[in-house]
């Protein structure tokens, strides 16, 4: 994406991000799941919400398709799309974890570069990309949307899995097995996951 405007200067506000966490309990990161459609990734974000909420935390969910009704309703599911998708959520939820927030991100997210992209914004720690791992035969089988069938009946062009890549993480934070582990199990390995690394304190 070309930079259009010159003459912008960034503007310091005054508190920093250590000031909002000593409030809040924890720090501003943003926790970037990723994996098939059906692997569980809007699921594990909700059942995680909740639970952070009821521990006292500032948390927030950006999710696939509310986003897709608005801030990214212009853009389709090519890759020249999917990447901008993804760019302008990196961004979003950068803008979140500033504010102080645990964002939990809720995407297929299939390529590598543009997670990674999404990574470089934050700073190192502050981006923790979980990777929702269920086989394609087991997502397959859930398909909670019904887009699995529409997808093999050649109804959506470009559908993750079956006719467009998904690019594995190669070092994800996290792994959670979605075949093995329950929804709250998978929740309390992020949470787990959080207080290992101080992010909650
Ligand atoms: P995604 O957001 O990745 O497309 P969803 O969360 O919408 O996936 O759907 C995942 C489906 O798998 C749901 O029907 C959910 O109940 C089921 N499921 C079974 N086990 C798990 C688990 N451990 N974690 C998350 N979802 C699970």
């Amino acid at each position: 994406m070309k930079k259009k405007s010159t003459n912008i200067t960034w503007h310091e506000t005054r508190l920093t991000a250590n000031e909002r966490a000593k409030r809040n309990g924890h720090r501003g990161v943003v926790i970037w799941l990723t994996g098939l459609s059906g692997s569980g990734k809007s699921t594990i974000a909700v059942e995680t919400q909740v639970k952070l909420f009821e521990m006292g935390c500032q948390v927030y969910i950006l999710d696939g398709d509310n986003i897709r009704h608005g801030l990214n309703k212009d853009l389709g599911f090519s890759p020249e799309d999917r990447e901008e998708n993804i760019r302008r959520i990196g961004e979003v939820a950068k803008l979140f974890a500033d504010a102080g927030m645990i964002v939990l991100t809720s995407f297929i997210s299939p390529y590598r570069k543009d997670r990674d992209r999404a990574r470089n914004l934050l700073d190192p720690g502050d981006f923790i990309e979980v990777y929702v791992n269920a086989p394609l035969e087991v997502c397959e089988d859930r398909d909670p949307k019904g887009l699995y069938k529409k997808a093999r009946a050649g109804e959506i062009p470009e559908f993750t899995g079956i006719s467009a890549p998904y690019e594995p993480p190669l070092k994800p934070e996290l792994e959670i097995r979605t075949d093995e582990l329950s929804v709250e199990e998978s929740a309390e390995k992020i949470i787990g996951y959080l207080r290992e690394k101080s992010v909650l304190f």
